[in-house]
């Protein structure tokens, strides 16, 4: 088939669906394995090719992410395996990393702890431009195996731990991270389907109020975290005054937007230090 036609059509039937008409070119760039710039200087495709191309771009048209038809996510200028046992990476997160090695560099910490890792783009965003001791939790056992070769993949030691949140975990940490569940179960439906029918709902549900997982970590993280220890979690846009309000073991210092301007990320520290 001429590649020329694939794309047009490609892009004309992408834009009556809304999705992304530079997808379409991403998914022809990546399944040939070519730089997109070189799209323009090919002409005819094999059959094979063609087959492939069709393939992705009608699993795209069923609103499954390019991150998960190609199985692979960039997050923090790093490359991670993704699966359907993950959250695919969010460029909204990025501002986590920012924030958490901000702190790292200013208050000289030395451990950190992930919960709920899934993918372990968080931790491994950190540990490649930190030096600290990192360990990362998750429920999920196939969430970790993935976690543990994206590890490998970006050449970085941490220790993974499977556990329901905090309940395996036995050191004390300088700061503990986590992007937790936190949409509330009845606001799942109203989700795009990229996000409900692609990512594993248990990644996604934060209990009837989107907040059970924030109430879990107010009332145990104290355990695993030094005298001085912190708490920078991702937040639904939404949420900030209520998981403010529900960290009354904890003081709040500050509420970092993302780069879209939306709340997402909330920084606490221990409370125990001060009189
Ligand atoms: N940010 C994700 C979304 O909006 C949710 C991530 C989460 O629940 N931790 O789909």
């Amino acid at each position: 088939m001429n590649l020329l036609n694939l794309r047009k059509q490609a892009k004309q039937q992408f834009k009556e669906l809304g999705i992304d008409t530079e997808d379409a070119d991403f998914i022809i760039a990546e399944t040939l394995n070519v730089p997109r710039t070189e799209l323009p200087l090919i002409n005819e495709l094999t059959p094979k090719q063609t087959k492939q191309i069709l393939k992705h771009i009608n699993e795209r048209k069923n609103k499954k992410p390019v991150s998960k038809i190609f199985k692979r996510a960039y997050f923090y200028g790093l490359k991670f395996k993704i699966n359907n046992k993950v959250l695919s990476p969010r460029q909204d997160s990025e501002i986590l990393i920012e924030t958490a090695l901000k702190y790292i560099k200013q208050n000289k910490i030395k451990s950190v702890l992930d919960l709920c890792t899934g993918s372990g783009c968080l931790a491994i965003a950190i540990k490649k431009n930190a030096d600290v001791m990192l360990q990362a939790a998750d429920i999920s056992q196939a969430a970790l195996r993935l976690a543990k070769t994206n590890a490998k993949l970006n050449d970085v030691e941490i220790k993974f731990v499977k556990s329901n949140m905090l309940t395996k975990i036995k050191n004390k940490f300088n700061l503990i991270v986590s992007n937790p569940p936190y949409i509330p179960t009845h606001e799942i439906n109203l989700l795009e389907d990229e996000v409900k029918k692609f990512d594993p709902i248990l990644a996604l549900d934060g209990g009837k109020t989107g907040l059970d997982f924030y109430k879990i970590i107010n009332d145990t993280a104290i355990k695993n975290l030094t005298p001085d220890g912190m708490l920078i979690l991702e937040i639904g846009n939404e949420q900030k005054d209520d998981v403010i309000n529900m960290f009354s073991n904890f003081k709040f210092v500050e509420c970092v937007p993302d780069y879209g301007g939306l709340n997402r990320v909330l920084v606490f520290k221990l409370n125990k230090t001060e009189t």
